[in-house]
């Protein structure tokens, strides 16, 4: 397995004067490690995830070499804090600990957490940084290692004295406890909020992050952090059922039951393809995106995230957009010297579900309009609407066709087995093939039994062989 690092400076911050109230959204953002050096900062829905731990136990070692004799234990101090502000949060399921002193300096492939001042080959030495956060993850977003760096050029303090952000100059002074919490805050996979955000001058992920403030947790800092625990729960207690996929919407519940205040994450796959992550809350109802609607069979998956476990009921197989005759042409388009005639289909589908769209074949010179319509088999209309639409011709020495189709208003229920008809009426031209469905066309779910036909605007009752290709589109 492959490994890549990535920083997290804490440099410079532009501090903004804002107006804005807070709202009750949050703004944090988690920690998306690159390759390219500099992390990116996504939501918690992030399709790949972002950067997070697979045990709860995070053990912190201590270099104080650098830092001056006197500095040695309060900064130890200082460190022990930060990482217990992380630990007692009540949204934290992840405990950061203090494992002692260490001579160890900037390593990633030692396997130990480290923290450590700088040195002169330190990643940040030069006065742009305060402090910079380190980390060692796998292609799974699984951290392996993190070693955070403070710049041993500032002035580290624990008397409560710091100035901003915006100073930079060798012995600035800097809140040892309150860098470090925000530095231990992406160690556990948080990045920075946006600066522009209301929350970004009071939350330790923040611009609070040079100040005392970011010694406690702000309400977005914690927001991230349950999060990071909802998203990527150790030992989670996980349960929950995929209670409809439907070509309308995929819903059901999923829980952690260890934590069954919170929400839960759910993974939506269209077969082997990750296509969401979604909140469940302790419920989920996702429309059913474009991804489905491909005219076959496809298999819709949840899953609780980062486990490759189903919920039950998952997976599940739908169908959406599927029509009778997609292969499927007219030998010709015939004239029918002026006889107005309905022409339609008698169809069943093997099961439930919803006609979204009627449509038919119309052959080139048809004129006047054309009505599709929706029937049981005994002629009760069920959905009627007219269609319009032009058939170009691209050979002069033939008559061409082309479909048109119209989507219902509402989309009309069918029940598996029982057949339905649907028509259009033509009034000069119509395009057929003599005994096209023969014994029966079956695509799908959907099976075309046979044509029938009437002169005249009325429901069509003469059985015959031929398809008329008037068709419809069938969800599940
Ligand atoms: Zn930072």
């Amino acid at each position: 397995m492959s490994f890549a690092k990535t920083f997290l400076r804490l440099g410079v911050c532009v501090l903004i004067i804002l107006t804005l109230v807070p709202s009750s959204s949050h703004a944090y953002k988690m920690l998306y490690p690159t390759s390219s050096s500099w992390a990116n900062y996504v939501a918690c829905d992030n399709l790949n995830g972002f950067a997070h731990w697979d045990h709860a136990n995070l053990a912190f070692y201590y270099n104080p070499a650098n830092l001056v004799a006197a500095k040695h234990a309060p900064a130890q101090a200082a460190l022990e804090a930060a990482l217990a502000t992380w630990t007692n949060a009540a949204e934290s399921d992840h405990q950061l600990s203090y494992a002692g002193r260490t001579t160890r300096l900037l390593d990633l492939l030692d396997n130990q957490n480290t923290m450590l001042w700088g040195g002169t080959s330190s990643l940040c030495r030069n006065n742009a940084c305060h402090a910079i956060t380190v980390v060692r993850y796998d292609s799974a977003q699984v951290l392996k290692e993190v070693d955070i760096v403070f710049n041993e050029l500032m002035d580290w303090r624990t008397d409560g004295l710091s100035d901003t952000c915006s100073n930079t100059a060798a012995g600035t002074r800097l809140d040892t406890q309150g860098i470090a919490t925000h530095e231990l805050g992406h160690s556990v996979g948080l990045g920075h909020l946006p600066m522009n955000d209301p929350y970004y001058p009071h939350a330790t992920m923040g611009g609070a992050s040079c100040s005392t403030a970011a010694r406690t947790l702000h309400s977005d800092d914690r927001a991230g952090l349950r999060c990071a625990t909802d998203r990527y729960p150790f030992n989670p207690l996980y349960e929950g059922s995929l209670q409809e996929a439907s070509c309308r919407t995929i819903s059901g519940w999923g829980r952690n039951a260890r934590y069954p205040n919170n929400q839960a994450y759910i993974e939506l796959w269209n077969g082997s393809s990750l296509i969401g992550v979604h909140p469940s809350n302790p419920s989920f109802s996702i429309p059913t995106s474009w991804a489905f609607e491909s005219g076959q069979w496809q298999t819709v998956g949840v899953k609780y995230t980062g486990t490759g476990t189903d919920l039950g009921g998952s997976p599940q197989d739908i169908i959406c957009g599927v029509s009778m005759f997609p292969t499927q042409s007219p030998e010709a388009v015939f004239d029918t010297a002026g006889q107005v005639y309905t022409v339609g289909t008698q169809f069943s589908s093997s099961h439930n579900g919803y006609i979204t769209e009627i449509g038919f074949r119309k052959g080139e010179q048809e004129s006047g309009s054309n009505t599709l319509r929706l029937w049981t088999d005994s002629g009760a209309e069920l959905a009627s609407k007219p269609v319009s639409c032009t058939v170009l011709n691209y050979d002069p020495g033939v008559l061409e066709s082309w479909w048109c189709w119209v989507t219902l208003d509402t989309p009309v229920a069918i029940t598996a087995g029982a057949r339905y008809r649907v028509t259009v009426n033509t009034n000069v031209k119509q395009a057929k093939t003599g005994c096209g469905i023969g014994s029966g066309i079956t695509h799908g779910p959907l099976t075309a039994h046979a044509g029938f036909w009437s002169a005249g605007n009325t429901f069509p009752t003469t059985g015959s062989c031929s398809n008329f290709f008037v068709d419809v589109k069938f969800d599940i």
